[in-house]
Formats: C-alpha cells, sequence, structure tokens
C-alpha cells in the first residue's frame, strides 16, 4: 500500500487489487483517509459530484467527504473516505472507545458511495475485522435497495487474533438486527458484538492467507474462540497465499542495498553480507553464519522461545545475530541486554527502518521466524528471494513455503522445527550453523529458494475462483 502501512494487510491491499486489474477484473478500493495521506502528492482529487455526504450511525447523522484516485500505475479506482472526527487520530489503529464505531462509518460510507453512483459490484471482498460487517450490512442494512440485489461477499481473515470487539449496541446503531448479536447469536462473542465473526457467519466466502492457517484457525489452540464457526463453514473456507512484491523485492535490482545479486551471480550476496556486519559494528569470519531478524516484537513471533535459549546457542555455536524490530518494551529492552552482554557477536537496531529491512535481507545467511502462529508471513519470502535461508516454526504461511533442509535435502529451502518449545528452537539453530559449513549443499538451497514463484499473478487466480464460487453460492 503506497499510502499508509503498518504490517502484511498494507502490502495485500496494495499488489493483490493491481493483480487483479491484469487479468481484466475491475477494482474499485475503499479505505479511510487518514490524516498521514497525502492527498495531492498521490494525485487525488476530491469528489465534487458527490460533495458532501452522510450516514447515520445510532441516530447521528455523521458528515463526510470522498476523494478519488488510483493506485499508481494501475486502473485500480480508490475512494479515500474523509472524516476528520474519525481519521484524524494521529496513528491508523487506535486503542478508542470508539475504534469500532470509526470503521462502522467506514463501512456505511462505502455503501452509500456506491448507491450515490448507482454502482454495485459482482463481489464486495471485506479484509479482517475493519471491513467484517460488510457482509453483514449487505445482507441486512442495505438489503432494500434492489441494486445490490446480485452482489456477493467474500471475507478474508488476515490474522484471527483480532476481532473487532465492541458493545453489542454498536450492531443495533449499525442497522443490523439486535438478535443476531445476542448470546449465542452469530454475531456474539463473549457477551461482544465480534465484527469478524459476523463477517465469518455472513459473507458467501470466506478465505485465509495461507492454507495451513485454514486448517489451524479450524482448532481450539488457534481459532481464537471461532473455531466452531469454521468448522462450521469449512465447505465455504479456502487458504489462498499471499504473493509479494517482486519489483520491490527485487536483489538484482535493489535500490536500497549496495550490491546487486541472484542465483547465477551469488558474489554480490558476499559483499552485501560485510556491508551489513560493518553498518552493525560486527565483524565474522567467512564460515560463521550471520542470523537476521526484521519484525514486530510482539508475542505472536515467538521471541519468548529465543529469550530462554539465546544464552545457550551462544555457548554452543559461533554466529552473528543482527536484529531490526519494534514494539513490545520488555522484549526491545532484552534485546537491548543481549547487545551489552555480547557486544561482539549480537547488534540490533529498535525502530522501523524499510532501507535496512532489505539490506538486512539480502545481507544474512539466516532469517529467523519463530512465530508460535503466522497467518501468511512475508519475511520468509524475502528471505528465500534474497538468498536467506529461514527459519521458522511450521505454522501457517511458514508451514506452507519452507521445506526444511535436512528433512528434504533435494527439495530443502531452510530450517523449520514443529514443536513451539524453547530447547527445540535452540537445536534448529545448532543444526543451521553447522549446516553452513557445507557450502555446495547451502548454496544449492539458496538457489532452490531463489527461483521459487511468489508473484501474485498466481494468488489474483486463486482470488478469482473464490469470487466465482461466491457467486455461485450468492445466487442458490
Ligand atoms: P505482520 O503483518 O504480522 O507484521 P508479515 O511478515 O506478514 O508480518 O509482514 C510484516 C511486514 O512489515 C514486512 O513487509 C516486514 O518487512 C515489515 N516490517 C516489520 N517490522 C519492520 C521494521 N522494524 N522495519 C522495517 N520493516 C518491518
Amino acid at each position: 500500500m503506497p499510502y499508509v502501512k503498518t504490517g502484511g494487510l498494507a502490502d495485500v491491499a496494495g499488489a493483490l487489487p493491481v493483480a487483479l486489474t491484469e487479468l481484466g477484473v475491475r477494482v474499485k478500493l475503499f479505505m479511510p483517509l487518514y490524516d498521514r495521506i497525502r492527498v495531492f502528492d498521490h494525485g487525488f482529487v476530491h469528489a465534487d459530484d458527490l460533495g458532501e455526504c452522510t450516514t447515520e450511525i445510532g441516530g447521528e447523522t455523521i458528515p463526510f467527504h470522498v476523494w478519488y484516485g488510483h493506485l499508481p500505475g494501475s486502473d485500480v479506482e480508490v475512494h479515500l473516505i474523509d472524516c476528520p472526527r474519525y481519521f484524524h487520530r494521529g496513528s491508523i489503529y487506535t486503542e478508542s472507545p470508539d475504534e469500532v464505531r470509526r470503521f462502522v462509518l467506514l463501512q456505511r460510507a462505502a455503501f452509500h458511495v456506491m448507491q450515490r453512483y448507482n454502482w454495485a459490484p459482482d463481489v464486495i471482498h471485506a479484509n479482517d475485522w475493519q471491513a467484517g460487517l460488510m457482509p453483514s450490512l449487505l445482507r441486512h442494512a442495505f438489503s432494500w435497495d434492489r441494486l445490490f440485489q446480485g452482489t456477493a461477499s467474500v471475507l478474508s481473515i488476515h490474522n484471527i487474533g483480532y476481532q473487532g470487539w465492541t458493545s453489542p449496541h454498536l450492531a443495533y446503531e449499525s442497522g443490523l438486527p439486535g438478535h443476531m448479536v445476542a448470546p449465542g447469536g452469530p454475531y456474539e462473542s463473549n457477551g461482544a458484538l465480534s465484527c469478524l465473526k459476523a463477517g465469518i457467519s455472513e459473507a458467501d466466502m470466506v478465505s485465509t492467507v495461507s492454507p495451513t492457517y485454514a486448517q489451524e484457525i479450524q482448532t481450539p489452540r488457534f481459532g481464537e474462540g471461532l473455531d466452531d464457526l469454521l468448522r462450521q463453514r469449512a465447505g465455504d473456507l479456502r487458504g489462498i497465499l499471499n504473493g509479494i512484491d517482486t519489483k520491490a523485492w527485487d536483489p538484482a535490482n535493489d535500490p536500497l542495498v549496495p550490491h546487486a545479486f541472484s542465483a547465477t551471480k551469488l558474489t554480490g550476496k558476499a559483499l552485501n553480507r560485510t556491508a551489513l556486519l560493518s553498518e552493525f559494528g560486527l565483524s565474522a569470519p567467512d564460515e560463521v553464519p550471520v542470523f537476521g531478524i526484521v519484525s514486530r516484537l510482539a508475542s505472536q513471533k515467538g521471541f519468548d522461545m529465543l529469550s530462554a535459549v539465546l544464552d545457550d546457542v551462544l555457548r554452543r555455536a559461533d554466529f552473528r545475530l543482527v536484529v531490526l524490530g519494534s514494539g513490545d518494551p520488555g522484549l526491545e529492552g532484552w534485546f537491548r541486554h543481549m547487545t551489552r552482554l555480547y557486544a561482539d557477536r549480537i547488534a540490533v537496531h529498535i525502530g522501523y527502518d524499510e532501507g535496512l529491512s532489505h539490506r538486512i535481507e539480502a545481507g544474512s545467511d539466516v532469517f529467523l521466524m519463530p512465530s508460535h502462529y503466522e497467518p501468511c508471513g512475508l519475511n520468509q519470502m524475502y528471505s528465500m528471494r534474497y538468498g536467506t535461508l529461514p527459519l521458522v516454526h511450521h505454522t501457517g504461511g511458514l508451514a506452507d513455503t519452507v521445506v526444511d533442509l535436512d528433512a528434504d535435502p533435494k527439495r530443502g529451502n531452510g530450517f523449520s522445527f514443529w514443536d513451539a518449545r524453547p530447547p527445540v528452537l535452540a537445536d534448529t539453530m545448532i543444526r543451521a550453523v553447522d549446516s553452513f559449513a557445507d557450502r555446495k549443499r547451502w548454496q544449492a538451497a539458496m538457489r532452490r529458494g531463489m527461483k521459487t514463484d511468489f508473484s501474485w499473478e498466481h494468488a489474483a487466480r486463486a482470488y478469482m475462483d473464490l469470487y466465482s464460487e461466491a457467486i455461485g453460492r450468492h445466487r442458490q
């Protein structure tokens, strides 16, 4: 997403519509006009033909405006919903009590804009809880309008840990039938309205961002209370792996990385490694591997396991570790503490830095991603493209992309462990360090990863099939 980003969803929202357009689908994107989006820099124009629009939430009339533009270099039409009272908050997501209401406004506004233009799509594709009420609004609040008679809906789950829980009252205020959120109702979860649950209940088809995560969320361990419902809807649930932006992440042509390289010309990779170590104030002989981390520092990402064993692994094997991340203050503090204990082996940059994330992918030998759960994950795919072997917990999209080199020497492109326990992570790190000694085998694994097709085209075709299925279900 060229306008704003906090994580993986932004990459999807920016790339999938473009890939769909290239396959002949006409896509219109609706999103909030956050205060950090510079409308004029991105060529947006105010939709004068609409003027001031309004919607109602709980009897209150809320005015908004619309800005219109295109995703860069594409025909994807973007509508930005402009309502400073809700979207000028300094950050994209907030912890305010009206957080869910902000996105009710976005969703109701999208319907009003479609009505004003007398235009209805074949499919509404809603992403995560922020758009989770779209299928419900379509089925109830706006069902009186014959314009939407032929419109089917799809809900995509990018992370089931975030559901948009709020007071049940908001369902009623949004124009939805109150009984849906009564105890045991299809929108209710622990006495609250769960926007994601409402979406899963009402959408014609449901998808998530990898085949393995689609299976996992049907179990109590990963389902966050929605596993029962997802098992009921198993026949309508698909897992489609995200693609990556192969132009922005191209080792042969990456302005953020000092030395270009490719599967057939790996010398640049070694130069990037030296440059990365020196950027972090470290050095290492050629035979000592460099581990890299780029991540939100959140409990999901499994660094609790790393913190339990890193001392032990450092005693047992020689390697370097470079880290870029920010988030949980406890984890930030622990990483800083480790750089003081092991100043010549570990270096950390706390913050968000796009250029550095590319240089870590390009200069590391192993990319560490021990996530407890990972709906899709992008960094393991970036790593493979940059000849860096990912070391991952076998879960979600990591399980669908990383093949363990020891378990399957012919197809292996990284290292993975099945049992999410600290000693197992430690043994896997040792295994990676030991494997690094066999350069021929290692480089063959690098090349396999670098040649893998992670482009969006493949995913876009799968989404087109999903849309067809949704239209079929809707007609029934
Ligand atoms: P999630 O969406 O759970 O954060 P993903 O792996 O799907 O995880 O996507 C994370 C995205 O954010 C990737 O593009 C990654 O490179 C980027 N990223 C995460 N932390 C940082 C950081 N500190 N600096 C730069 N980029 C980061």
